[in-house]
């Protein structure tokens, strides 16, 4: 490890304050921060040692009752949906700019729950947060149906409007830029909202919340529970009186959430899950550049990001010197407290996940895998693991096939591009991809023949607000961002009329 890493190391043992207060550890229903109607509440903890960070309310299937009351009343009495879509869109403004007011806080908050680097926080996602606010602001007094041509004497138009009440259940690798993929194109629609944070993340999202309440957000437009996934979550997408559900996270508890949709009333359901997304590095690619591309593509928020690109395809001309320089990448990797600035890897969420990839890569030694470098623990206190890189991976290895969702390279040789196209495409999942190359030829072929949702051609993980983002097969449906997340929160109403003696048909 380099001097960096090694000073960053001494900071895992003290872990250094962050400058924010928990403010905000209640439940946010009709505008109001309430406690659990259970009067019951749980532990939120600092992933960089174990400690308990703060006790929040523990919301259950009466609190989004109490929730969705609130959401309903505001969707079908309340001032959102009625108020001028100019005047909604001034709302979503104005919390852009206190987003960027508060950015600090919000960014201190979200390291400290989570655990992501504080210069990605205070530096890349809340002025993301602020960007996804204002895009959708942009759009709400932008949305309209259509003037159809029908074939008769009849007018034809179409309204789009929105949905009612949204459920939204949300995870914990990225708390307030998912609230903001999902709140943002919700609320801009004239939605009113139900929103579950993951039981590991719930502060920034209560925080960041009750500044769009100060931002002019009348109250039960937004609502925030905090609670678990089979309480809280469930109640949400079984609730007979929410009109859909977004949500984001594992492929199998998204299969849940569709059934309990199924088995209720029928709510539409928009899933974003999981993914295994192929880093395709072509003979001809510059190796170096390959090697930080796909070093990012992977080890990007630990490793923790649906899309991180985890089955790295090296063509075998080019393949031991890139396993060389990806090796030394990974040990350059500077782990350690992530309010240390130059620090690029913090502490994985929580001891489910530090041991579920500590086990994986154990599969990885034990299958035969070549372990290059990390494999362990990072010190001695807190969730961290050393950034890890594995070669001669085979396709049917556990390690190339499973969602490990954390700083685990495995780096696999192919030998031709149809053969690639295959084995990329061999996956239960079809989130996302990454290609490496100069060749204009092999970038169309690749684009055309890759089953994912987003390509990234040398580039990966670029998130801007107007991108569409989904998967394909068992990744999800529906795409969120853009003008295609504005989709998931609108319904669309044929309006007929006839015409009295037309001038023409
Ligand atoms: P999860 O899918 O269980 O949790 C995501 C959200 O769903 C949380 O808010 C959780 O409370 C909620 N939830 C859980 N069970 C539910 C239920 N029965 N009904 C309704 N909501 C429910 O994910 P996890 O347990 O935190 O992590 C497990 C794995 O999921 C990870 O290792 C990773 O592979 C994957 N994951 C993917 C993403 C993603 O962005 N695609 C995010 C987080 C985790």
């Amino acid at each position: 490890y380099s001097t960096a890493a090694a000073a960053a190391a001494a900071a895992v043992e003290e872990p250094i304050a962050p400058s924010v207060k928990v403010d905000y550890t209640k439940l946010l229903i009709n505008g109001q921060f309430v406690d659990a109607a259970s009067g019951r509440t749980f532990p939120t903890l600092d992933p960089r040692t174990g400690d308990v960070i703060a006790h929040v309310a523990e919301g259950d299937a009466e609190d989004v009752n109490r929730a969705v009351s609130a959401a309903r009343k505001a969707f079908d009495e309340g001032p959102w949906p009625k108020m001028t879509a100019y005047e909604r869109s001034r709302v979503l403004f104005r919390f852009a700019d206190l987003i960027e007011k508060h950015n600090d806080e919000l960014a201190a908050l979200e390291t400290w729950d989570n655990g992501k680097p504080f210069e990605q926080s205070a530096k890349i996602e809340i002025p993301m947060l602020a960007r996804f606010f204002r895009y959708y602001a942009g759009y709400a007094d932008k949305i309209h149906g259509l003037t159809v041509p029908a074939d008769g004497e009849y007018h034809v138009q179409t309204l789009h409007e929105p949905i009612g009440v949204a459920g939204q259940i949300i995870p914990w690798n990225f708390p307030l830029l998912m609230f903001a993929w999902k709140v943002a194109p919700a609320l801009a629609c004239g939605n009113t909202i139900v929103l579950k944070t993951a039981e590991q993340t719930p502060l920034s999202a209560l925080y960041a919340a009750q500044l769009l309440y100060e931002a002019g957000l009348p109250p039960g437009a937004l609502n925030v529970v905090s609670g678990f996934g089979p309480t809280a979550g469930a109640a949400i997408a079984s609730h007979m009186d929410i009109d859909k559900v977004a949500f984001t996270g594992s492929t199998d508890t998204g299969k849940i959430v569709l059934e309990l949709a199924a088995k209720s009333n029928l709510k539409t359901v928009t899933l974003e899950l999981g993914g295994k997304s192929p880093f395709i590095v072509c003979e001809d690619a510059d190796v170096d550049k390959a090697v930080e591309l796909a070093h990012l593509a992977v080890f990007f928020n630990q490793g923790q990001c649906c899309c991180a690109g985890s089955r790295t395809f090296v063509h075998e001309h080019v393949y031991d010197e890139f396993v060389e320089k990806a090796r030394a990448r990974a040990e350059k990797r500077v782990v350690g407290d992530p309010f240390k600035g130059g620090v690029e890897q913090g502490p994985q969420i929580d001891s489910d996940q530090f041991q579920k990839i500590l086990k994986y890569i154990d599969y990885g030694i034990k299958g035969g895998a070549s372990l290059e470098t990390g494999g362990e623990r990072f010190g001695s206190k807190g969730y961290y693991i050393k950034p890890t890189v594995f070669s001669n991976v085979k396709d049917d290895m556990s390690i190339a096939k499973d969602e490990i969702f954390g700083p685990v390279q495995t780096v696999l040789k192919y030998k031709s591009l149809d053969e690639v196209i295959k084995r990329a495409n061999n996956s239960r999942y079809g989130l996302a991809a990454g290609v490496f190359t100069q060749n204009i030829d092999t970038a169309n072929t690749l684009t055309r023949a890759l089953r994912v949702g987003s390509l990234w051609i040398n580039c990966y993980d670029v998130f801007d607000a107007s991108i569409p983002f989904g998967g394909y097969k068992m990744s999800g449906n529906g795409r969120e961002k853009g003008s295609y997340g504005l989709q998931n929160y609108l319904q669309v109403k044929a309006v007929v009329t006839p015409l009295k003696n037309p001038a023409w048909l």
